[in-house]
């Protein structure tokens, strides 16, 4: 059996002239788990060109949704950022990463922190009815520059607490936090210095992150994994792993060149 299916794209969205996201039939064979990646790309003539991508879907939609940077001279994403509705994509039948609610131990709160296209296996989780039934309170931080990259915000805020089947949920349980640094909005600043000075908790209205109550989930630039690492690390939080649940788990939202 290939380890890849086509697909086709359905629907495609541009945020900035830098992120853009899009829909494409799911073969039905394709399982994961909310919150993993998988290889995606271009069939070209040669051979296919693939990168990982997280699913920004959630695993009992009909679709997949991909959540995308455009790199004016990266091999694939300066090609893919011209898809249109009916053009074919490649989609690896494996999935696999580390943010998955079950590397995780319990706890009463669970934090998700995403720097820009890192929201996309969140956008996955926040649509899984486990997170709710695990944590009490789901906390969605998204960090961008602009206040124009803080892509899904409306479904965030305005579709999921409507959602038939997770929307109480949402309603009662998912606070969202978006912030940025480079423009004026309501919340300014990094995630990481937001959480060292307090102001987040004051504004979320919990308590200050304690590896006793809170659990989280890390996805960005190489920086931030580093040090928001850190930061938990200090605070004796214990990272986890496929079998081995810890206090945190962490991804990267792209290698660097
Ligand atoms: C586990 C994992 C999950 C990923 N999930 C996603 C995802 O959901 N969405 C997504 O757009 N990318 C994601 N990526 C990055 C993706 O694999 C590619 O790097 C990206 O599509 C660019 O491909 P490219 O061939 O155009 O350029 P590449 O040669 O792959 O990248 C060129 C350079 O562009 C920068 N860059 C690449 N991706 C990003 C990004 N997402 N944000 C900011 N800068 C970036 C880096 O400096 C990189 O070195 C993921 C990477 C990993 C390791």
């Amino acid at each position: 059996m290939a380890s890849f299916t086509q697909e086709r794209v359905l629907d495609v969205h541009h945020w900035t002239d830098t992120l853009f996201s899009f829909t494409t039939t799911r073969d039905p064979s394709f399982r994961f788990r909310n919150g993993e990646f998988t290889m995606m790309g271009l069939a070209l003539s040669e051979k296919p060109l693939l990168r990982a991508y997280s699913v920004a879907s959630a695993n009992y939609e009909e679709n997949l949704e991909f959540f995308s940077i455009k790199v004016a001279d990266g091999p694939l994403t300066s090609r893919l950022q011209h898809l249109k509705t009916g053009d074919n994509v490649i989609v690896g039948r494996k999935a696999t990463g580390t943010l998955v609610i079950d590397n995780l131990k319990n706890g009463r709160n669970l934090y998700l922190i995403g720097t820009g296209t890192g929201l996309a296996p969140f956008l996955s989780v926040i649509k899984d009815p486990a997170t709710y039934e695990r944590f009490e309170k789901v906390v969605l931080l998204h960090g961008c520059r602009r206040v124009s990259e803080l892509a899904y915000g409306e479904l965030i805020t305005e579709r999921l607490p409507k959602d038939e089947l997770i929307g109480e949920m949402v309603r009662s349980q998912l606070i969202y936090f978006p912030t940025v640094t480079r423009d004026p909005f309501r919340n300014r600043g990094r995630i990481t210095d937001l959480i060292t000075s307090g102001k987040l908790f004051s504004e979320i209205a919990l308590p200050t992150l304690h590896p006793a109550h809170d659990r989280v989930m890390i996805c960005g630039s190489p920086a931030l994994l580093a040090d928001t690492k850190q930061l938990l690390l200090d605070q004796h939080f214990v990272e986890g792993n496929h079998g081995e649940p810890g206090d945190f788990v962490v991804e990267k939202a792209f290698a660097e060149r």
